[in-house]
């Protein structure tokens, strides 16, 4: 951590002392440097240290800011691949979809019983009701299950049935669900709010790791550029790649929002994600919810194709 002062170093050092104990000072000309703090413990002090006459900015590091996401380290040998309907509605259509996913070997089936909506007057999904249906189906299906959860008492209601927990990108802010969901243990997909700065992103997944995440997904979903139009970022994808070793994948779909888009968007982060989220079903046309831009399964396959 860098204090950078203005005044002489020496005469606010003593008023750092008083707040800090137990950790390592060292200074230039105009610059403090401490050394040797707990991380954590540190950040609730800083409007106190913010506050010292002669100090003018306190600079922390990402690894120092979060200290669990720089040091989480997973290799990766494999694309991760996730798939499926944007909700479940007719039972029928979502088993054969299933059916047809499980033989291509991805890494896991959407399976939405809980929709957010942008507006109240839409389809929420089967909610809670579908529970005990979906967990029939499972028993058929042995490619691992990934659920968005939006209330934390909901979690331990189908803790059974997914393997992977999603958190939606207008939760990514949503501290109470972050630390719910983190608790299990479960690996965690975590979107990306659209418009949330690379900081705010892995300021939540630093969340996850504090109370207890093992594995973590991260997944850049794009920007509302204007009403129905959408984009992904690829900068954002390549500089977290670079300074953090936790996957990222590329939702294709929400981001294209049109299904003539995605193939195109495949290509784009073919060679910069680790792999991707695809809205895809056996009858696109008859989705209730974002129709537009699911894709078939033989569209599908392509993509699978171009990204394996
Ligand atoms: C989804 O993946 O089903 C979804 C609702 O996406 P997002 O949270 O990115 O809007
Ligand atoms: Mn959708």
């Amino acid at each position: 951590m860098k204090i950078i002062v203005n005044k002489k170093p020496k005469e606010v050092i003593d008023n750092i002392k008083k707040i800090l104990d137990d950790v390592k000072i060292s200074f230039t000309s105009n610059k403090i440097l401490i050394n040797n703090f707990e991380y954590g413990k540190i950040y609730d002090k800083l409007p106190l240290i913010e506050n010292i006459k002669g100090v003018e900015r306190i600079i922390l590091k990402n690894e120092e800011l979060m200290p669990l996401v720089y040091s989480y380290r997973e290799r990766i040998n494999k694309k991760i691949i996730t798939a499926g309907p944007c909700v479940i509605d007719d039972w029928d259509i979502f088993i054969k979809t299933a059916k047809e996913l499980e033989k291509l070997n991805i890494t896991a089936i959407r399976t939405p019983l809980f929709k957010p909506r942008s507006l109240p007057y839409g389809w929420e999904g089967h909610g809670i009701s579908g529970i005990k249906k979906l967990a029939e189906i499972k028993k058929e299906i042995k490619t691992p299950f990934i659920m968005e959860i939006l209330d934390p008492h909901v979690i331990e209601r189908v803790y059974d049935i997914v393997e992977i927990i999603q958190i939606g990108a207008r939760n990514m802010k949503n501290y109470v669900l972050l630390k719910e969901a983190a608790k299990t243990k479960r690996t965690i997909l975590l979107k990306r709010q659209p418009h949330a700065t690379i900081r705010e992103f892995l300021y939540s997944c630093e969340y996850l790791l504090k109370y207890g995440s093992q594995k973590i997904i991260l997944c850049e979903r794009g920007d509302n550029i204007s009403d129905g139009i959408s984009s992904i970022n690829i900068k954002l994808i390549k500089d977290i790649k670079k300074q953090i070793k936790i996957p990222i994948i590329a939702d294709i779909s929400h981001s294209a929002k049109k299904r003539e888009k995605v193939f195109d968007f495949a290509k784009k982060i073919k060679n910069i994600a680790d792999g991707i989220m695809v809205e895809t079903s056996i009858c696109p046309d008859k989705s209730t919810i974002d129709t537009k831009q699911i894709i078939d399964i033989n569209e599908f396959k392509k993509i699978l194709k171009l990204i394996r």
